[in-house]
């Protein structure tokens, strides 16, 4: 993309290192796990946000548009590097928040706001219907004209984006594994693989059954066809998106004692408590080389 003023992405740490991680519970099992680095790519707009939005960014600037406009809950890490990128690549940018207004804001909308984000509310049953046209035009009618990002930033952009992970990736490997929001980060990585490789999503939504539709729709839309091989395993949520389990705290200070990373806990922790448990129950052979992508930072 071409500079402006304030433009980041020659500092952007890409491609993103690769790290081993020794721990005795995958030597035990004569795995390897390579921990491929994106939440190291920029403090601002890190990990599998950046991955998704930069195509998207430069469909936006080529189309002329001055203004990126997406959705998000309170919490959004997209709303967070929505608004970073737009602060950094000269985008005017709204936030379309989920549910009432609060006052003090919280850390990310602060942030956002902070960032030049305009935001803007929409109540619980009115976002369920956000990506409508009815919806999009009553926005275009109070903010003008918008280049729109779906929610989470998923769309056949973000996995044109997020299939060039595994292709930075120069050590030989048998899988690659990351958490599943919306599916488009999983789209994307099970698109770039190569042949004998496969990709394993860990589903951080209970009951996330249909996000096997959303990752096989992405990639329609991206590509027209199904890629792969991939998988979604359903069974490491920890009771739900933002559920505070004491098991997953408890993984989380273990496994940061261990190895000096504290994983963010909607979304790595419970990736990585997937991968040991496969590892544990033999599901990869021996001498296999599995990545895990380490899609942002913690939350603390
Ligand atoms: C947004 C996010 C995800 C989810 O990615 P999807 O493409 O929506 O599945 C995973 N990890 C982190 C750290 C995120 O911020």
């Amino acid at each position: 993309m071409a500079a402006t003023g304030r433009e980041r992405s020659a500092s952007f740490l890409l491609p993103s290192p690769v790290e081993e991680l020794t721990d005795p519970r995958l030597t035990d099992r004569s795995v390897r796990l390579l921990l491929k680095r994106d939440d190291l790519i920029d403090p601002d707009v890190p990990g599998n946000k950046w991955r998704k939005l930069k195509y998207n960014l430069e469909a936006a600037r080529r189309d002329g548009h001055k203004t990126l406009l997406t959705f998000g809950g309170t919490f959004s890490n997209h709303i967070r590097a929505t608004a970073a990128a737009g602060h950094y690549f000269g985008f005017a940018t709204i936030g379309v928040i989920r549910g009432e207004p609060h006052d003090p804001l919280n850390p990310v909308l602060t942030y956002a706001v902070d960032h030049g984000m305009t935001l803007t509310y929409l109540d619980r049953s009115a976002y369920r219907h956000k990506h409508e046209p009815t919806v999009v035009r009553r926005l275009r009618d109070e903010f003008g004209e918008f280049y729109l990002l779906p929610e989470g930033g998923s769309n056949a952009l973000a996995v044109r984006g997020c299939a060039e992970i595994p292709q930075e990736i120069t050590e030989r490997f048998d899988a690659i594994c990351c958490p599943v929001g919306t599916g488009g980060t999983l789209a994307g990585v099970a698109a770039g693989l190569q042949a004998g490789q496969e990709a394993i999503g860990f589903s951080v939504l209970k009951g996330g059954g249909f996000l096997n539709d959303d990752v096989r729709e992405l990639q329609e839309q991206a590509y027209g066809e199904e890629r792969g091989p991939w998988r979604i395993e359903l069974g490491h949520h920890f009771g739900g998106y933002a559920k505070q389990k004491p098991e997953l705290t408890e993984f989380i200070d273990d496994f940061a004692g261990k190895h000096g990373l504290r994983l963010d806990r909607i979304y790595g922790a419970k990736m990585m408590c997937g991968i040991f448990d496969l590892v544990e129950r033999g599901r990869f052979p021996a001498g296999s080389v599995v990545v895990a992508l380490i899609t942002g930072v913690a939350d603390t």
